[in-house]
């Protein structure tokens, strides 16, 4: 079963094919740098423009690269929720429209489902279910419970803004420029770059968030990094912060474990997924936080994540994330509206009922 996939919830424009036997035919992501560079941020309505020129492109180019023509795909996914309203609205009209002139099959798919199921489809022998997700990305933080593809349980969320968030204003308040991969990764990279002191050298307590308690916190770990970075380079700020950011991550990693033990579920499997995923600095330190909740209780659970290029937006994940459905002869009316506030954890009908 080949289906073409279209994602349009932030500012990445994406069209993928994605057949049923796990190859990736094709996956066209047409960033919005250019678009977004001057406001050092995602500004809404240049990126509904920018969806709304470069959709077609991307699905044509979608199509090229997989050497195939509209008769060669059986069913048409595309991202439904959450993200941005207007944004969401050119993917779902632009597939909409291509499935009911041709008679296709179609699907509406939870962007962060496809975050998290990602990992099913990279994984060669995929972490069985149910499994703890750990979501970053630019517009969440959490920490779920994956049961099957279309059950999730959330353990965590954050009480204030999404850790791709803080990154991407931190990195603007380090005066980063908004680079090929963005701010987040900016400061990755400006905090890798090489020099012989390091973030543990520096005599700066960053605070620790919301203590004891199993959710995430960044505003104030912001605001406590705009005060110290006065008298840093931008190197050693940008250290500093994600040092402490990835000290919250594993923390709370490690008491969501624990929860999920207590209520005698043993996680045998850890997934990251979403944008800071990519981050390769939280990739070496969250390995300890999965062996220090199992400390000499068992084998500690494998830490998984998926490609650094399937972590930030794609049309590949949303493909994916909808072949069960597909298989399962479960597709949706023509006629689908946007849903901006689609939450993980809610089916479509819960989440219609208590409004977008
Ligand atoms: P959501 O998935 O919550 O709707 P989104 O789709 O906008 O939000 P993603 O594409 O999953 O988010 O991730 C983008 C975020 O990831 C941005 O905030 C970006 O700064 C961050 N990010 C990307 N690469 C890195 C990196 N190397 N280090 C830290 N953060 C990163
Ligand atoms: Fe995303």
């Amino acid at each position: 079963f080949t289906v073409l996939a279209l994602e349009s919830s932030a500012d990445d424009t994406c069209a993928a094919v994605v057949s049923s036997d796990r190859v990736m035919h094709s996956n066209i992501v047409l960033k919005q740098n250019d678009v977004h560079k001057k406001y050092n941020g995602i500004h809404p309505p240049s990126a509904i423009y920018a969806h709304t020129e470069r959709m077609p492109s991307a699905v044509q180019q979608a199509l090229l690269h997989a050497r195939m023509s509209m008769e060669d795909i059986d069913g048409i996914a595309f991202t439904q929720g959450p993200g941005m309203g207007g944004c969401l609205a050119v993917a779902c009209n632009a597939a909409q429209t291509l499935a009911a002139a041709l008679g296709k099959p179609l699907v509406g798919v939870n962007h962060m489902r496809a975050h998290a199921l990602t990992i099913t489809l990279t994984e060669p022998d995929p972490p069985p279910f149910p499994h703890l997700t750990l979501l970053v990305s630019g517009g969440h933080t959490m920490l779920v419970l994956v049961n099957s593809e279309e059950e999730y349980q959330m353990i965590a969320t954050t009480a204030d803004e999404a850790l791709g968030e803080t990154f991407d204003r931190v990195a603007a308040m380090l005066g980063l420029e908004w680079g090929e991969r963005g701010l987040g990764a900016a400061l990755e990279e400006c905090a890798s770059s090489h020099s012989d002191t390091d973030a543990d050298d520096y005599d700066i307590k960053m605070p620790t968030m919301l203590p004891g308690q199993d959710g995430f916190s960044f505003c104030g770990l912001r605001g406590h990094t705009k005060r110290v970075i006065q008298t840093l380079t931008k190197r050693e700020g940008g250290q500093l912060f994600q040092a402490a950011a990835v000290v919250q991550l594993t923390d709370k990693l490690a008491r969501a474990i624990k929860t999920c033990r207590r209520s005698a579920f043993w996680p045998k499997a850890i997934v990251v997924s979403g944008g800071v995923a990519s981050n390769m600095y939280l990739r070496s330190r969250l390995h300890f936080a999965s062996a220090a909740a199992h400390a000499g209780e068992g084998e500690p659970a494998p830490v998984y994540y998926p490609p650094p290029n399937l972590c930030t937006d794609n049309a590949v994940m949303i493909a994916w994330a909808s072949m069960h459905r597909f298989l399962a002869g479960d597709t949706d009316p023509y006629g689908l509206r946007p849903l901006p506030g689609w939450k993980i954890d809610l089916q479509r009908s819960a989440q219609e009922v208590v409004g977008q």
